[in-house]
């Protein structure tokens, strides 16, 4: 049989085993757990293993205030709540985005705005920010996609031209390196996810990195992901000043998340090392564009997402995810199915049932068309999961799949 016959059109398959897997937890999470519970109380204020993972997260990142949530959405929303964001602001952030990015912005009122995206790295760039600055704008969340950071000097520079707030969104971006800098730790805050899907996982939970060294920012901030109370040693202060919601982690979470986070460097290791190995192995490729990292940066793939240049090739970039799963490689066409602006929500204008408050406040169209690198990057890309248990075989499986498919479907009149 020819061996560069496509498995979809009967030829064998690229990969011949599966890819590699292995559990995420282990006895390390089982102690903490009978720990956390043999203290008696599952309360962050009463027990320990929320400080600790705390603690413990501080010193990994090297800094000095941070805040547990309940989830990743939820630490947006205290980082937006907190920093004063309120009724008819603009909030600039990413079309191609988790549904967390923009739940907190909407909560306090906020208007989100859409910002395109650089075609090759997924994030939004100093330029496509600056051309949705109004005199509405406060704050920009600036989402690092798929473990990759956002080119944050020129974006720190245009916030402060400014005046805004930066809130960096690493629900996907642990350990994740700009020029030397962890993003996390460069904007005012930093906000994290542990669902079950991110690199660590508490089954749910996140944290907030405060990076001001003030510490009432710390304090509001604390306060903020506790109904606004204010539990500081033995005083707790009730008084209700402005509204803010109940998004406490909590003692179990806490207890799996001390746990996880000392996975946490291993398993960045293995994600950066996986990912930037096929993009090594797919360089080069005519039509194909790997998933470029920021430049003198670190990527620790959440995922690996490759663009195809449907002028190189015959086929769709559908046809060639299709072509590429009967390989035996998984991956999806896409990553969202739209960008963020094109849901109903936007669309209608309609957060809360029956009012277009706070759209109405504003002129804010949102419209296909409005980001169109990210509407292309959606349309033309691929994305293959990465696990830290993904093998060297997996790996050039991999690769050896994608060079099958794009000779099979390049364009005879490209082939040389
Ligand atoms: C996962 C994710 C969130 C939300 O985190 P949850 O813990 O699921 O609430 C926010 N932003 C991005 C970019 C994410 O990937």
């Amino acid at each position: 049989m020819d061996k560069d016959q496509l498995a979809i059109l009967g030829g064998s398959k690229s990969k011949t085993t599966p890819f590699g897997t292995g559990k995420r937890f282990g006895e390390e999470e089982v102690k903490e757990l009978v720990e956390a519970l043999e203290q008696n109380t599952l309360f962050y204020h009463s027990g320990r293993k929320v400080k600790l993972f705390l603690e413990r997260f501080n010193a990994l990142y090297g800094v000095t205030h941070s805040v547990a949530t309940s989830s990743g959405t939820a630490a947006l929303h205290v980082a937006i709540g907190s920093a004063g964001i309120s009724v008819g602001d603009e909030v600039i952030t990413s079309p191609i985005t988790d549904a967390g990015s923009v739940i907190g912005i909407l909560y306090q009122n906020a208007i989100p705005v859409f910002a395109d995206l650089d075609p090759h790295t997924y994030n939004m760039t100093a330029e496509t920010i600056g051309a949705r600055i109004t005199p509405r704008t406060k704050a920009i969340v600036v989402v690092h996609l798929a473990g990759n950071p956002a080119d944050m000097d020129p974006i720190m520079e245009v916030a402060r031209e400014h005046g805004l707030i930066v809130i960096e969104d690493c629900a996907q971006s642990y350990m994740t390196y700009y020029k030397g800098r962890l993003v996390g730790t460069i904007g005012d805050y930093g906000c994290f996810s542990t669902n079950d899907y991110k690199h660590i996982s508490t089954g749910d939970g996140g944290i907030v990195v405060v990076n001001s060294q003030d510490e009432t920012d710390f304090q509001r901030t604390h306060a903020f992901a506790d109904k606004n109370y204010s539990r500081f040693g033995n005083q707790v202060n009730r008084d209700m000043g402005l509204l803010a919601p109940n998004y406490r982690m909590t003692e179990l979470q806490g207890a799996v998340g001390v746990a996880q986070i000392a996975k946490l460097t291993w398993i960045c290791d293995q994600r950066n090392r996986y990912g930037d190995q096929i993009t090594a192995g797919i360089q080069g490729i005519p039509g194909i564009m790997p998933h470029e990292v920021t430049v003198d940066s670190r990527c620790t793939y959440w995922f690996y997402m490759f663009t195809v240049d449907p002028d190189v090739f015959s086929c769709t970039r559908d046809e060639f995810a299709k072509a590429l799963q009967a390989e035996g490689i998984d991956c999806s066409a896409g990553y969202i199915a739209k960008p963020v602006y094109m849901q109903p929500l936007f669309l209608n204008q309609e957060a809360y049932t029956g009012s277009h408050f706070p759209f109405d406040l504003t002129d804010i169209a949102y419209s296909e068309g409005l980001c169109p690198a990210a509407e292309h990057i959606l349309k033309s890309a691929i994305r293959l999961p990465v696990n830290e248990f993904f093998t060297e075989q997996d790996r050039d499986e991999v690769i050896a799949g994608i060079r099958k498919v794009a000779a099979h479907y390049k364009k005879s009149e490209l082939k040389v």
